[in-house]
């Protein structure tokens, strides 16, 4: 295929490798949840082409914005006025906690978002150290990179002054099962006391970790965090990348689940829904001393993304998808539930809303990773037209982060594929 021969040719091996599947998939089309490869087979996008696709795929209403702007005033640079990105400010805002003064930084990515939201989090306190979960991922940029837990993500040379604290995993975390919050609260303590300088600038924590596995903080465990970052002088910063949005169904943003307000959260993905578009929004008085020196991201606040964001705000409320996603995914985790009484091989399922994931393992008693099966189940979806995505530490789980208009019908679709994925093993 000429476009896989030129993209092997062309793309830096750290790029063209990272391919999930066995053989190239070429896509041509998308419309909401579905996507269509190169021989016009149909596919249910289970990996929302990786978060990033929250309402469907080239939404009309989502396109209509942004094509409108794009032939109006593609791009304007923040130094300049312009209403577009100045709307959708007052809007991300507006879906903050009451209490206090929210205000917005747009970047262009995740990781550039969580890049200055560690920025801001050290220049606010005047401390060095944060503090990040083992399994984390928070981005490639070397400050995000710095902050991801999993070794894999993170080369080297990466700058420091970031402690990993153990992941409050409540199927295989250090404490054992459902071991809850408390024992990994204390975690916080211990590794601030024996693994920093005790100058707290902030914990960044991914509300529900997605390269982790899909692992959701356990009840009281946000809310503990926070109180013991801000004891030691640090910020509470909500990585919302992937659970933002009303992906858990329950609520707009993961944190709200756990009553928790942040001081500082960093947004992506889902908010552009495809269009590249990041955003911090932080406290007011967080944000503020970061003035006195220049940060400027010159497709920061572009309207044509913005366009986009704001028309992905209005659908989501007009068309109640958190809603959808919360009947939705609890449709499916049913069904996943019963796959699990079925095959052997599945040790957990696990998530919330349309964040929702499978652990394979050898053995349920030793829960050791089985990451050959998750491969070859994954591959086999791919036959039964469902596109999946390999998670997880160990790459033992299969995530499933679909756009959030996924359907009963298509949850009958996924079951009853990954039912015949596992028979066929
Ligand atoms: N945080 C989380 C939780 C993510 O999942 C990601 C991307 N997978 C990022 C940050 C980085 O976002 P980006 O790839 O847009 O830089």
């Amino acid at each position: 295929d000429a476009t896989a021969k030129r993209r092997d040719t062309y793309y830096a091996a750290s790029q063209r490798k990272f391919v999930p599947f066995a053989e190239p998939m070429v896509f041509k089309r998308g419309s909401m949840q579905y996507l269509w490869d190169a021989e016009d087979r149909k596919y249910i996008d289970l990996l929302g082409m990786n978060v990033c696709i929250s309402v469907g795929h080239s939404h009309p209403k989502v396109v209509a914005a942004a094509m409108e702007q794009a032939q109006t005033l593609t791009h304007c640079t923040t130094m300049f006025y312009h209403p577009t990105p100045a709307h959708l400010a007052e809007e991300l805002a507006a879906t903050m906690p009451a209490g206090p003064e929210w205000v917005v930084h747009f970047t262009n990515s995740g990781s550039e978002a969580v890049d200055l939201a560690m920025t801001m989090a050290r220049t606010y306190t005047g401390n060095p150290d944060l503090l990040a979960l083992r399994t984390a991922y928070h981005g490639p940029t070397a400050a995000a990179q710095s902050a991801t837990g999993i070794s894999g993500w993170r080369h080297p040379g990466m700058p420091g002054n970031v402690a990993f604290v153990a992941e409050p995993n409540q199927y295989r975390g250090i404490f054992g099962g459902n071991a809850g919050a408390e024992p990994y609260l204390d975690e916080i303590e211990r590794t601030i006391a024996s693994a920093t300088t005790g100058q707290i600038a902030g914990m960044l924590i991914e509300s529900v970790q997605g390269y982790g596995g899909i692992i959701e903080m356990p009840k009281g465990y946000m809310s503990g965090a926070a109180e013991r970052v801000r004891a030691a002088g640090g910020l509470y910063i909500a990585d919302e990348v992937q659970s933002g949005f009303g992906r858990t169904g329950d609520h707009m943003w993961g944190f709200e689940a756990d009553g928790v307000i942040p001081d500082i959260v960093v947004m992506a993905k889902g908010i552009g829904n495809g269009f590249p578009l990041g955003a911090v929004v932080a406290r007011k008085e967080v944000a503020a001393p970061m003035a006195e020196k220049f940060m400027f991201h010159t497709y920061g606040a572009n309207p044509t993304s913005c366009a986009a964001g704001r028309a992905v705000l209005q659908v989501i409320r007009d068309d109640k998808v958190r809603e959808n996603a919360q009947a939705v995914g609890g449709a499916l985790l049913e069904r996943l539930k019963g796959l699990k009484e079925k095959h052997g091989v599945i040790g957990d399922v696990r998530g919330r809303g349309l964040m929702l994931a499978i652990e394979m393992v050898k053995d349920r008693k030793t829960k050791e990773p089985d990451r050959e099966t998750t491969s070859a189940v994954f591959e086999q979806c791919r036959t039964q037209g469902l596109i999946l995505s390999k998670s997880g530490p160990y790459q033992s789980c299969l995530r499933m982060v679909p756009p959030m208009c996924l359907s009963m019908e298509d949850v009958d679709q996924v079951a009853d594929g990954l039912d015949r994925a596992f028979s066929d093993l």
